[in-house]
């Protein structure tokens, strides 16, 4: 089935799209008889938010006026949003995944789902229309925003939850790490759903045993974002995130190009079976993830990861071109009772600042807590190097991109 959609995708690229009527033909997928050689896939340049910008004419399907398309644009996490165009169909299918999705945590159609959700729609907040609001309560879901969360909001979204008793909760997987972190805090009793999914932003172990712990619940971490939308989710064995074949054909490729092996870091590259209007091929989404070297008992057969780790940008470089995984700086700064938020930036290869939002804005960690800090730049300059350059920032929020994914870590080391 996904070949044959693959296939199908080809062909109406290179009959409307100009700019993929170029590339296909160039790299040998479409040869002179028009038939698709799927054996070539592999030499179709990637597609990246730059080209975006540059040909977002010339990747615009002719045939758009008949597809019912729409414009969206991806949240500026790194830099500028970009502009894309998706149709109904397309629409359809991703509705169609979260129902397929939503089944595997248990919730059917109905089943009441709490949405902790925190994008910049948070300004919206109380302002939706009468049909934004008939179509939720007729879906059974109740949203709560979570961009700025002060604690007087959390008691009351605690208060809430406690009320309505989802079945499910949806949520950014930092929103709902930092609200468990709020109850356990404050020692609050909190309603278990039956499950919890963590979408947008990467839900790291740690995260997870919080959540999981405090709601006293498992988590199903979900991977998708707003240009192909959702792409992969865990099933009930939680032994990774099955992609969606029919709808998604997914690579994941080191920085030469080939594919990776099982278990090995590399770069998603994500092609979108279903939007004809502006077709996404070899999309490079800018996130790092691997295969699992395993398959899930839950016999479903769809491919696995074994995770997604993060941004591309997430991950730190040294000076010798070596990455170093950006989820170091959450085990040195996770259990720091004393943190609140935090941010690890590396500004310049040997230049790291790390944002703090403490616990108690009263009690300034340099004075409190120094020998732990110190630590903490001991442990970095063991890793980045002896001579790197670690200062502390004190914060009194710490804000998530426009798109609302909050990032633990940011490097600003061109690569
Ligand atoms: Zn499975």
């Amino acid at each position: 089935m996904q070949r044959e959609n693959l296939t199908s995708l080809l062909k109406h690229a290179c009959r409307n799209v100009p700019y993929y009527r170029t590339v296909l033909k160039e790299s040998g997928v479409i040869d002179r008889q028009e038939q698709v050689q799927l054996e070539h896939f592999s030499r179709i340049p990637l597609l990246d938010k730059n080209v975006m910008r540059t040909q977002f004419e010339q990747l615009q399907s002719a045939d758009i006026h008949t597809r019912m398309w729409y414009e969206n644009t991806s949240g500026g996490s790194t830099g500028e949003p970009v502009r894309f165009l998706q149709d109904k169909e397309y629409f359809f299918w991703n509705e169609a995944i979260k129902i397929v999705n939503d089944e595997w945590t248990d919730r059917s159609l109905v089943d009441r789902q709490i949405r902790l959700w925190g994008s910049a729609r948070d300004l919206f907040a109380g302002k939706e229309s009468a049909k934004t609001q008939l179509g939720r309560w007729l879906r059974n879901e109740l949203w709560l925003y979570s961009l700025r969360m002060t604690a007087e909001q959390m008691t009351n979204y605690v208060n809430q939850i406690n009320q309505y008793k989802p079945m499910q909760i949806l949520a950014y997987a930092e929103s709902i790490y930092e609200l468990a972190r709020f109850i356990e805090r404050e020692k609050m009793p909190v309603y278990s759903p039956t499950a919890i999914m963590t979408s947008a932003g990467t839900l790291y172990p740690r995260m997870r045993e919080v959540i999981e712990r405090v709601f006293q619940t498992r988590c199903f971490n979900c991977y998708g974002s707003r240009e192909v939308g959702d792409v992969a989710c865990e099933c009930n064995q939680h032994k990774g995130l099955h992609v969606s074949s029919a709808t998604h054909y997914v690579e994941i490729l080191r920085p030469d190009g080939t594919a990776t092996e099982p278990g090995e870091l590399g770069e998603l590259v994500i092609t979108v079976l279903f939007n004809y209007s502006m077709p996404f091929i070899r999309y490079r989404i800018g996130d790092v993830g691997s295969w699992s070297e395993h398959t899930c008992s839950c016999r479903r057969g769809l491919p696995l990861l074994k995770e997604v780790a993060g941004r591309v940008t997430d991950m730190f470089l040294d000076k010798q071109g070596v990455q170093i995984d950006g989820s170091m700086f959450n085990l040195l700064l996770d259990d720091k009772p004393f943190v609140k938020k935090y941010q690890v930036i590396q500004e310049e290869y040997e230049k790291i600042r790390i944002l703090i939002v403490p616990v108690d804005q009263n009690r300034n960690p340099f004075t409190y807590h120094k020998e732990e800090l110190d630590d903490v730049t001991k442990k970095i300059q063991m890793v980045m190097g002896e001579t790197c350059q670690v200062t502390f920032e004190l914060m009194e929020e710490i804000l998530p991109a426009s798109s609302g994914k909050y990032r633990y870590t940011i490097s600003k080391v061109s690569r």
